[in-house]
Parts: structure tokens; sequence; C-alpha cells
């Protein structure tokens, strides 16, 4: 079995002690491509994930400035984002979007942020990988007014009704660890009706790792459970599934599936 971990963010403090024990690990599951989220502590670093993509074959990296950090965003940055962008193993723009729930950047800084960075990636051609939490309704505007390319909403933890949104604006939808916890049914049932060929799995790793390890810190070995979860829902075999999110991961981020590195 074959998996990409399209969201980890493998740059993060809880793995600078095992990172390479934790790439074996993953192999050994299975996933053996990772895309490690590039936005760190935010600006003015933005490389953080590009070098670890430069060190590990089958780690690819995204640039962005997450809605958290937005306030740190100013015009340099966005320059350098420009440049970033044209790096060979950047693959996509992101993680970016909304996050109404901590308010960590003022509402209305993360939604000139995120206007500015949908406009920067328009011009790459590459896809956006959007987080948004209770923000769905100006994030959807938004989209809607200013995206017209490829894109993920990364760990996707709506209802079937905003499953639809997303996929009517041609988005992939990514499913994480939340899949597999109890109360999550609202978006088992999303993950049911989300056509083939839009499904991609990621862990969010350190972050909400699937059941049976919720509440320990999270790494791209831990996928396998969220992946068969997934295949369950659909009811199709977790062979399938893999099969069919690497297949959809190569092809929206257009590299050969022949490769792994
Ligand atoms: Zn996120
Ligand atoms: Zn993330």
């Amino acid at each position: 079995m074959t998996l990409v971990d399209s969201h980890v963010h493998l740059d993060h403090e809880q793995f600078h002690e095992d990172l390479d024990a934790l790439i074996v690990r993953a192999h050994q599951q299975g996933v053996t491509r990772m895309l490690t989220i590039g936005t760190g502590d935010g600006p003015p670093k933005l490389d953080c994930a590009i070098e670890l993509a430069m060190k590990y074959g089958g780690v690819y990296a995204t640039v962005g400035v997450h809605p958290h950090e937005a306030a740190k965003a100013d015009g340099k940055t966005f320059d350098n984002l420009r440049a970033l962008m044209k790096e060979p193993k950047v693959l996509a723009f992101g993680e970016i979007g909304l996050d109404y729930h901590y308010n960590f950047s003022p509402p209305e800084v993360q939604r000139e942020v995120f206007i500015e960075q949908l406009r920067i990636a328009l011009g790459s051609g590459k896809p956006v990988i959007i987080h948004t939490r209770e923000a769905w309704a100006d994030t959807l505007e938004i989209l809607r007014k200013e995206w017209s390319g490829p894109g993920i909403m990364h760990c996707f933890t709506g209802d079937e009704a905003q499953a639809r949104e997303a996929l009517d604006l041609d988005f992939h939808l990514s499913f994480g660890g939340v899949l597999t916890f109890k109360t999550a049914e609202n978006v088992r049932q999303a993950a049911a009706i989300v056509p083939e060929d839009r499904l991609l799995v990621e862990t969010d790793a350190p972050y909400l790792a699937p059941i049976p390890f919720r509440g320990k810190r999270n790494e791209p070995a831990f996928m396998v459970e969220t992946a068969k979860k997934l295949a369950e829902v659909r009811g199709v075999d977790p062979e399938e599934i893999a099969m069919i999110t690497t297949r959809n991961f190569a092809r929206l981020m257009r590299l050969d599936s022949s490769t792994s590195e």
C-alpha cells in the first residue's frame, strides 16, 4: 500500500529530535510521499518546508502565511512568496485561509492577507491549500470571488452540504484523523459523497492523531488508520483508497506518479 500524506508539519519542533526515524517509520507503512507545509512560525521565515524538501526524497514543500500569522505579513513577505513559489519542490501554496476560532490575527487582516496570497497563487498555476475554521461563509465568499484554480480543503471537517459547496468550486477534500473520531459522523457522511477523483488523505501531524493514537503526537505513519476508516466509510478496500488518493495527489500536483522522489 502506497500513501501520500498531503498535509504535514515536518518542521514542527515536536519532530526535531527524531525526524529521520519518523520518515523511516512512514516509509515502513507505505507513506512514501509527504507534502510538508511551509507556514512555520510565520514571516519573516518562509522557507522552512523547502529546507526539508531539499533534504529528504519524497518530501515536497509549500509556502504561505497561515491565518494565525497574518498580522506578521508585509509587502516584503509577498515579494518573498512570489520568488519562493518558483522553487522546484514547491508544489502548492498554503496553508492559507481564515481562522476565527483563535483570531490570533484580526479577522480583517486575515481576510486581506488571504486575498493577497490567492492573487499571488493564481499567477503561479499551483493549487492552494485552504485552512478554514469557524469561517466557512467568509472563506467560500472570498474563494468564489478571487479563485479560479485547483485547491484543497485541508483537514475537512464540514458536513455534506459544505462538502458539496467545496466540490462546486472544483476543490479536492482532504481527510485527516478527525474522520476516525466517534463524534465525527457528519464528516464521515461528507466523506461518503466525495467523488473518487477529489479525495485526499493527510495527517496534519503533529496535530489530530487518528484513533487509536488520539491525544498522542501524530506522525505520517499513523495515516494508515485514516485511510482504513475512509475505506470503511466508502465500502471499499484500503488498497483502493491508497491507490485513488495517491493518483489524485500526483495529478493535482502535476507529479509523475511512477516516481517517489
Ligand atoms: Zn490547518
Ligand atoms: Zn496544517
